[in-house]
């Protein structure tokens, strides 16, 4: 179980006065007072606290509540996908192996001459495997994942975003080696200036900004990857730091057919012929990843739909009384699920990839 340094008379805990920020003022855990943390929060703190129960300078002047936020929702331990669970784009892993995870695992190695830019850009339609990459880049290098989605920084944080980010790279560095992936990261880092929020956002986009220089130029092991389907719209600036740009384009057929396997496969319902299996991928050419994935969920809904309508009850149901999934589930399914990428957004993706894309 997790160690409670806090029942121990000696530890000094950092609290929060009026909502105010962990750091100097200290007290002791277990001491009865008004403005206590509550016990998630203390754990919380407790974790991130140095051998000599003291919390790192970075966290001192942050709120509790955000670091808490950060540490339970942002963080996450077991982001739980491996490199062998991403179909296709074997090109981005190879390039993600040698960019990203070699520095990470090997510091000692990458400085220099070899050291590693600390901004990856993931590009392309939705549902193609970015936040896949991420979780596996995380894995690969055991580190720390931090997910966020950067349109939450300007919608349901808003005039706390900056303080939020500061929180995350605080944690962050405090959980090295770390990867900080930024879903959407083209809402944080646009060149676009909406109205309205014009100053608040300028005013996070500057943080983010900042922050990302404080770990660019130092020793610390922390990535940070940015994904987004709008490449366009982010500025010079944004590309700077995002020093690596890889386009991660729609599944090959043969990605497809691996997609629909595996899922298949995993749940012992794979009885399709290879004949079946072209086919299918004849019919989803455009689809995503995450396309396939639904649907291979409709498919796999057919027998059970069929067994029903013969008059089985669903609570009598044997898996016996339902046959294998068919390629005439997926000719139905593929009526439900329709590629949501279309074809001229991919002009764009590969315009930019031209323009700015690391073809390495
Ligand atoms: P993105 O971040 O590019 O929008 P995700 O990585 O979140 O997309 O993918 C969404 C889901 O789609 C994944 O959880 C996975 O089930 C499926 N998927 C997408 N791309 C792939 C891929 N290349 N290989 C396997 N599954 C994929």
């Amino acid at each position: 179980g997790v160690s409670r340094r806090g029942v121990r008379g000696n530890f000094v805990s950092p609290i929060r006065s009026n909502g105010g920020s962990v750091g100097n003022v200290t007290s002791r855990i277990g001491g009865k007072s008004d403005d206590a943390l509550d016990d998630s929060t203390r754990t919380c703190l407790e974790l991130l606290c140095g051998p000599d129960g003291e919390l790192p300078e970075k966290l001192r002047n942050l709120e509790p509540r955000l670091i808490e936020h950060v540490s339970n929702e942002i963080m996450d331990r077991d982001p739980n996908v491996r490199w062998e669970d991403i179909a296709g784009l074997e090109h981005a892993k190879k390039c993600v192996t040698e960019m990203v995870i070699w520095p990470l695992l090997r510091p000692d190695i990458f400085r220099g001459c070899r050291s590693p830019g600390r901004g990856l850009l993931l590009f392309g339609p939705p549902g193609t495997g970015k936040t896949m990459i991420g979780k596996a880049i995380a894995g690969e290098a055991k580190a720390t994942f931090f997910y966020i989605s950067a349109s939450s920084l300007t919608s349901k944080w808003i005039g706390e975003g900056e303080k939020l980010v500061r929180a995350l790279f605080g944690v962050a560095s405090c959980r090295q080696p770390a990867v900080i992936f930024v879903d959407e990261i083209d809402s944080l880092l646009s060149q676009r200036k909406s109205e309205g929020e014009h100053e608040s956002s300028r005013r996070l986009k500057t943080q983010f900004l900042i922050e990302m220089e404080g770990f660019d130029s130092g020793s610390e092991q922390i990535l940070l990857i940015g994904a987004t389907n709008r490449p366009q719209e982010l500025d010079e600036a944004a590309r700077r730091r995002l020093t690596k740009r890889l386009y991660i384009p729609l599944p090959s057929s043969e990605a497809r057919a691996w997609i629909v396997r595996n899922l298949l496969e995993k749940d012992g319902l794979f009885k399709l012929s290879e004949e079946d299996i072209s086919a299918i991928c004849r019919l989803t050419e455009g689809y995503s990843g995450s396309d396939m994935k639904n649907l291979v969920k409709d498919a796999s809904m057919g027998p059970l739909r069929e067994a029903l309508r013969q008059g089985i009850e669903i609570t009598q149901l044997k898996r016996e009384d339902m046959r294998p999934v068919t390629l005439q589930d997926f000719e139905n399914a593929l009526q439900e699920v329709r590629p949501s990428v279309s074809m001229n957004e991919l002009g764009t993706y590969e315009e930019w990839n031209k323009q700015f894309g690391s073809l390495s």
